[in-house]
């Protein structure tokens, strides 16, 4: 006998990776009776259609929300506030209002701010993605095997909390509930320095690669016109690939999460003086022990199964 949906309606506000690859797993697992979307442009509304992963496309957010009993949030993260003004109006008593947003804290402030009484608001988020965007991006597959992180409060509804982890179960993911605080810190350092680094270093690079074509040029020298490209192997490649994240989303955490990484990014830069220190001391020792201590982390995420598989399939990740 088929079993019913574990929601009538799900309303995905946000078509691009994120919200791409859920409805591609909703459907692809039956968890929903109807997948309706939103998302700002008509291209992108199109382009969903076109891929067939939603039942239905609307041109406003209130529209997709319409008689949905779950609402999950997937645009940048600073649209929220303007979306939940929008929908709060139509939303259901008994719906379930939730996100994917990479920082957790401002999101529960946003729910608080705009849910109307009887709407259960609980942020959520996968701990998954590439560094594509745009709804042709997304795979149904890409939440297996992968934590996704909720955030409820203390007096969040239990059935709607349990009806939420049995949605991410459903796609494959590992679901942990955590302190909305707690979650923005550990992000802060699993997720957001290493993004916030990369770009540093590639912009960095970048720079200096500008210099020197000018350097030469003024030398008459034979112009060498992409050497960050040309040697990227060398570690760099992986920092270019972080870095190619899209801008806007990544504005809106450093923007959202702004406490936790200026934190984490202290604690960063006292261990980066530690490591000159060592370099121009010839502490050799020092280094040494560091990187093994390093090497030994890199085995755990292998042995959890969390290192991501991207020299195989170029699509897999972590955000
Ligand atoms: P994305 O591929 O760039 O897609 C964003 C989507 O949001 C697009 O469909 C865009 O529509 C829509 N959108 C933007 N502003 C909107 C607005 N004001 N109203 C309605 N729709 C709007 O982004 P993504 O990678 O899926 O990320 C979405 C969220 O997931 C972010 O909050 C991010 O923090 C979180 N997240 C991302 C990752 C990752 O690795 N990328 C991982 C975990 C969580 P148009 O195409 O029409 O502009």
């Amino acid at each position: 006998m088929q079993q019913k949906p574990l929601y009538d309606r799900v309303a995905l506000i946000g078509l691009g990776l994120i919200g791409s690859s859920l409805a591609r797993a909703i459907r692809r697992k039956a968890l929903a009776g109807h997948v309706a979307g939103h998302a700002r442009s008509q291209q992108t509304r199109d382009q969903s259609m076109k891929l067939g992963f939603l039942d239905s496309v609307h041109a406003s957010p209130e529209e997709a929300a319409e008689g949905a009993d779950l609402i999950v949030l997937c645009t940048p993260l600073g649209a929220y506030d303007a979306v939940l003004e929008r929908i709060a109006p139509v939303l259901a008593p008994g719906a379930t209002v939730s996100d994917v947003g990479s920082c957790k804290a401002s999101v529960a402030e946003s729910f608080a701010r705009h849910l109307p009484a009887g709407v259960h608001g609980i942020p959520g988020h996968p701990v998954a993605g590439t560094e594509n965007s745009g709804p042709e991006a997304g795979f149904a597959t890409l939440f297996e095997q992968r934590y996704c992180i909720v955030t409820p409060a203390p007096d969040t509804d239990p059935a709607a909390l349990k009806r939420l982890i049995a949605l991410w179960e459903g796609v494959g993911a590992m679901v942990e509930p955590m302190d909305a605080q707690h979650h923005d810190r550990v992000l802060a350092i699993t997720s957001h320095l290493p993004h916030l680094i990369a770009y540093t270093i590639v912009g960095t690079a970048s720079d200096l690669e500008s210099q020197l074509k000018r350097e030469r040029a003024s030398e008459n020298a034979l112009v060498e016109t992409r050497e960050v490209i040309k040697y990227s192997a060398g570690g760099f490649r992986d920092f270019t690939r972080i870095a190619g994240s899209d801008p806007v989303m990544w504005r809106d955490v450093f923007t959202m999460n702004r406490d936790a990484v200026l934190e984490m990014l202290g604690r960063f830069q006292e261990d980066l003086v530690a490591l000159q220190r060592a370099i121009r001391w010839g502490e050799g020792d020092k280094l040494e022990d560091w990187f093994t201590r390093t090497r030994e982390v890199r085995r755990g995420v292998v042995e959890q199964g969390q290192a991501g598989r991207f020299y195989a399939t170029e699509k897999d990740g972590e955000d």
